[in-house]
């Protein structure tokens, strides 16, 4: 079913959401809002809407939301005000962009804004669903450690301060490295694959090669392992990626 692009057909079935999720959908187009709301209904989420960024800034005041679905072209304030602003309100909700314009410059901004995903219209519903389930769980693993601190072996890593010591030393981690460590921390115990990484950690930045992963993930190694040949924390699993075992 393509959204916001002629007439709609059925929606097809999708998986179980979760059911406690509440979703603010700030969008200012009527039948778009009526689609999106009985889809996201149906997949058992809490849904509020509204067609005007500074209503969406005041409800999100009000009371907490998992998810924003946030469209860039709002009337008044537009939807990259309307991100802005709930980062600089220090609002960690995970934030989905939605466009009609596919230009790359959109997508930059919104991402450098702070959004955590980006869909162009018209877009299919089953997409649309699929990053909010993925948003969603993100969300829900972050907080613990976003607010934390983990230690594993020699290494402390102050999530509130992204600082990352060795023995009381700062450890020199790029911007890359430290994220790719925090992916790791939070997907502990998973194996993790290098289109995943490249996906979650890079993100739109991507550039397509696994090698670039690999690269990265030796150099993090060699600060955070105490035998980096022979790495016991971010340990490779044969044909499938990496695992983090801290
Ligand atoms: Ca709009």
């Amino acid at each position: 079913m393509t959204i916001g692009s002629g007439p709609t057909k059925p929606p097809e079935e999708v998986g179980i959401a979760n059911p406690v999720a509440r979703v603010l959908l700030v969008e200012d187009e009527p039948s778009l809002v009526l689609t999106l709301r009985d889809r996201l209904l149906a997949c058992r989420y809490k849904v509020e809407s509204c067609g005007d960024g500074k209503i969406a800034l005041e409800l999100a005041d009000k009371k907490p939301f998992d998810l924003v679905i946030l469209d860039v072209m709002l009337p008044g304030m537009d939807g990259f005000d309307v991100c802005r602003e709930l980062r600089r309100r220090g609002m960690e909700v995970p934030i989905l962009m939605l466009t009609a314009r596919s230009l790359v410059v959109d997508k930059v901004v919104g991402l450098k804004l702070g959004a955590d995903d980006y869909l162009t219209k018209p877009f299919e519903m089953m997409e649309l669903l699929a990053r909010i389930e993925v948003l969603l769980r993100r969300g829900r693993t972050s907080p613990q450690v976003g607010e934390g601190i983990f230690c594993f072996n020699d290494v402390r890593v102050d999530f509130r301060r992204a600082e990352v010591t060795r023995n009381d030393d700062v450890l020199p981690l790029s911007a890359m490295e430290y994220r790719l460590l925090r992916y790791f921390i939070e997907h502990r115990g998973a194996v993790i694959s290098r289109d995943q990484l490249l996906d979650q950690v890079w993100g739109y930045d991507a550039t397509p090669f696994s090698r670039t992963v690999d690269v990265h993930v030796a150099s993090l190694r060699q600060k955070v392992e105490p035998q980096p040949a022979r790495p016991q924390f971010i340990v490779t699993v044969h044909r499938l990626g990496y695992r983090f075992d801290g």
